[in-house]
């Protein structure tokens, strides 16, 4: 079993060990279930910006994306509220012949399922959402903010086991988003992807790595170069000014690479 889980390009490497004890909890007898686990109890600690202590947005309200993929199947949720683990929603959805379930209808669907109701908003990030919104009075104009907007602390994790190969990632979004806004975390390709060389998951701002495609051009990339190498690129040629952190898991291992600290974890186990 080889593991690979980050806590978002620009979060401190100090949490490392809060990444390695979600590791340790999530870890389990497969790969589809190891990165449920994982990016489950990264969603259940505050500090990060996935389930509980999720990023509130620009009008108070918070809204989760989290995807999961696994032998060619996906299961994903967008700008999904009122929920605790996004990430559990999302592998109920990968057992539907869909792929993504959006706000109001992944909500219901939520419940239908059993998922109660949960308020994930903690003091520190309302305290954070009152900065945000004195910084928009000083400025007034979203768009030149939005520019310098980093993304951090999303949650993501990657496994192999006995050959098949899990990617599953989770978030609050980015700083100053409006209602309805999606990144690239719950985006095929974008946020995270896995097939037979490998699994991806990528954090930073979704809308540089949608345009990019990151998750997937990282994946394109390992039986050419290998794993690090595909990282590094990934990295690399990413659009100037705009973060990115990446992890990877393939036949020989993890890889990650970020333009910036990331709090991260791995275990490898022949
Ligand atoms: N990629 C996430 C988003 O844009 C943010 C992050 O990675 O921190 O929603």
């Amino acid at each position: 079993m080889y593991i690979i889980a980050h806590g978002g390009v620009g979060s401190s490497r100090e949490l490392d060990d809060r990444v390695k004890a979600a590791v340790e909890k999530g870890v389990s007898d497969n790969a589809f279930r190891t990165v449920v686990g994982v990016v489950s109890a990264l969603e259940d600690d505050p500090v990060f910006n996935a389930g509980t202590g999720s990023r509130i947005r620009l009008d108070g309200k918070i809204q989760m994306d989290a995807a999961i993929m696994y032998k060619g199947d996906i299961g994903a949720v967008a700008a999904i509220e009122s929920v605790k683990n996004p990430i559990q929603v999302a592998a109920k959805v990968y057992e539907t012949p869909y792929v993504l379930l959006v706000s109001r209808g992944a909500l219901e669907y939520a419940r239908n399922m059993g998922f109660d109701a949960h308020d994930p908003s903690t003091e520190a990030r309302r305290e954070e959402l009152s900065r945000m919104h004195e910084k928009l009075h000083e400025h007034r104009v979203l768009h030149d903010i939005y520019k310098g907007v980093d993304g951090g602390d999303t949650v993501g994790c990657v496994a192999c086991h006995n050959g098949e190969y899990a990617a599953a990632v989770s978030t609050g979004g980015t700083s100053f988003s409006i209602r309805g806004r999606v990144g690239d975390s719950p985006l095929v390709g974008c946020g995270f992807y896995a097939g037979e060389h490998g699994a991806v998951v990528t954090t930073g701002k979704g809308e540089d790595i949608i345009k990019r495609l990151s998750a997937y051009r990282c994946y394109s990339l390992i039986p050419e170069v290998g794993l690090q190498e595909a990282c590094d690129k990934v990295v690399k040629d990413h659009i100037e000014g705009s973060s990115i952190g990446v992890i990877a898991v393939g036949k020989d291992g993890v890889a990650s690479a970020s333009s910036k600290q990331m709090s991260q974890a791995s275990f490898c186990m022949d």
